[in-house]
């Protein structure tokens, strides 16, 4: 059976590679020549701490105080746009405790498999992307967001997650990579992180090296149907016929899901990040400044810096304000660690798939009998790649699926207007 798959970031790679697994012959079209986008600069983080949803009590409140700060961490470009006004309220609508309690035991619970997979994926293939199960560190500065993070730390005990609170000295103690200012931190040694660059070349080289086919510089356009099935995908004007899809897009899905006559609310989060090669007296451990919503994240030797979440409607355009903000929270926080504002070619950027209730859409499309949407992973595509691909595999093997991933992952959960 063959399966085209539409993105070939880290969502369709591991859809790929664990098709492949089950024996299907795979098919992967890019836009790019896979060397770039989200899941090539993101912070490489595995985070089964971060299992308070992207909607969560309080952060409408936060978001508007941000909005007026022109080096917050984040932003939404004002424009009138129907999608991006649907997204905003089914946004506000998703803030909410209720809705925040049913989600965080499922997305701990997906992010620990998503590491489970990790592990298992190095050991079976051998492959070195620098995975370190070492844990991330989230350090704060204020009394204010002390007692929220030590908030969450709480939160996270009651689920099971162990942690390590420590004041102005244990944390001093504990980053032995290079000085810290920080009031204290809480350690999630459930934590890991790897370098997201080398992890996507040798996930490619592996899935060609097994006979997948891949179709860089290809952007798909349409589809071609019959009846509730869809037959061939067309891009750069040909078609591409295959026996099922799956849509794993990223940012660019819900333009391909209305060429099937769907709505999916779906913004893309833009994000900075810079790479530093081999600086001297780096942080030893992945750590989140959390006043400034800052990941620091050492790679091999490398160290890569990131944040801001920026609501643009695609745009290319480098806030720099903005990557200025992230360069100048780092020597508050590390202060031997001084880092110049690089060229702006150095500056990545990518856009995080962010649907208004911060969990990602994964399963069959309503009204197609052979169309998987997996995309909508926000912040965590990274961390919930294997997961995903796994459980893009069990649904096309009709294995017996986790009924709650079943359940808050339905990629028909905002009832789609189908226009077909
Ligand atoms: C600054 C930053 C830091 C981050 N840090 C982390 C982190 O530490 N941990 C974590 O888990 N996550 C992190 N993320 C989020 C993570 O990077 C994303 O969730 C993830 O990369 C999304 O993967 P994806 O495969 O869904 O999308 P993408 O990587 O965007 O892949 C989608 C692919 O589809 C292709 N495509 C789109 N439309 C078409 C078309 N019509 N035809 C052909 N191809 C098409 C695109 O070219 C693209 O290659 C971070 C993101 C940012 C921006």
């Amino acid at each position: 059976m063959k399966i085209n798959i539409i993105g070939g970031g880290i969502i369709g790679l591991f859809s790929a590679y664990y098709l492949q697994k089950e024996g299907y012959e795979v098919h992967i079209f890019d836009k790019t020549d896979f060397t770039e986008g989200c899941s090539y600069g993101n912070a490489g983080m595995i985070t089964p701490s971060h299992f308070i949803p992207l909607a969560a009590p309080g952060v409408v409140a936060q978001g508007i105080r941000w909005m007026f700060d022109p080096a917050s961490p984040f932003y939404i470009k004002p424009r009138l746009d129907l999608e991006l006004l649907q997204w905003l309220w089914k946004f506000y609508r998703s803030c909410n405790r209720r809705q925040a309690a049913a989600a965080m035991p499922v997305l701990l619970d997906f992010n620990l498999l998503g590491k489970k997979l990790y592990r298992e994926f190095a050991e079976e293939t051998g492959l070195d992307f620098k995975l370190e199960e070492r844990g991330i560190l989230m350090l704060y500065q204020t009394p204010k967001k002390e007692k929220e993070e030590k908030e969450t730390a709480e939160a996270a005990l009651r689920l099971g997650i162990e942690t390590q609170i420590f004041d102005r000295k244990g944390v001093e103690g504990f980053e032995t990579g290079t000085t810290v200012n920080a009031l204290g931190g809480i350690y999630y040694p459930c934590d890991a992180h790897l370098y997201p660059n080398l992890l996507m070349r040798q996930l490619i080289g592996l899935l060609k090296k097994k006979g997948a086919y891949f179709h860089g510089k290809t952007s798909v356009t349409g589809f071609e149907f019959l009846g509730s099935r869809v037959t061939a995908l067309i891009a750069n004007g040909e078609k591409y016929g295959a026996d099922a899809f799956v849509i794993a897009a990223g940012s660019w899905s819900a333009k391909l899901l209305a060429g099937l006559g769907l709505q999916l609310h779906l913004q893309d989060g833009k994000g900075y990040s810079i790479t530093l090669k081999e600086p001297a007296g780096r942080p030893a451990y992945a750590t989140i400044l959390t006043e400034a919503k800052v990941a620091v994240t050492p790679m091999g030797d490398d160290l890569r810096l990131g944040g801001t979440l920026e609501l643009g409607g695609l745009s290319p355009r480098i806030n720099q304000p903005r990557v200025k903000a992230i360069l100048d929270a780092i020597p508050r926080y590390y202060p031997n660690l001084k880092i110049e504002m690089p060229p702006t070619e150095k500056i990545w950027y990518g856009y995080r798939p962010c649907p208004p209730d911060g969990l990602p859409y994964i399963g069959r499309l309503k009204g197609f009998d052979n169309v998987v949407l997996a995309t909508g992973h926000a912040m965590m595509g990274l961390s919930l790649g294997p997961a995903t691909g796994r459980m893009v595999g069990d649904i096309f093997q009709e294995k017996q699926l986790n009924k709650s991933y079943l359940c808050l992952f339905d990629p028909n959960r905002f009832s789609f207007s189908p226009t077909r």
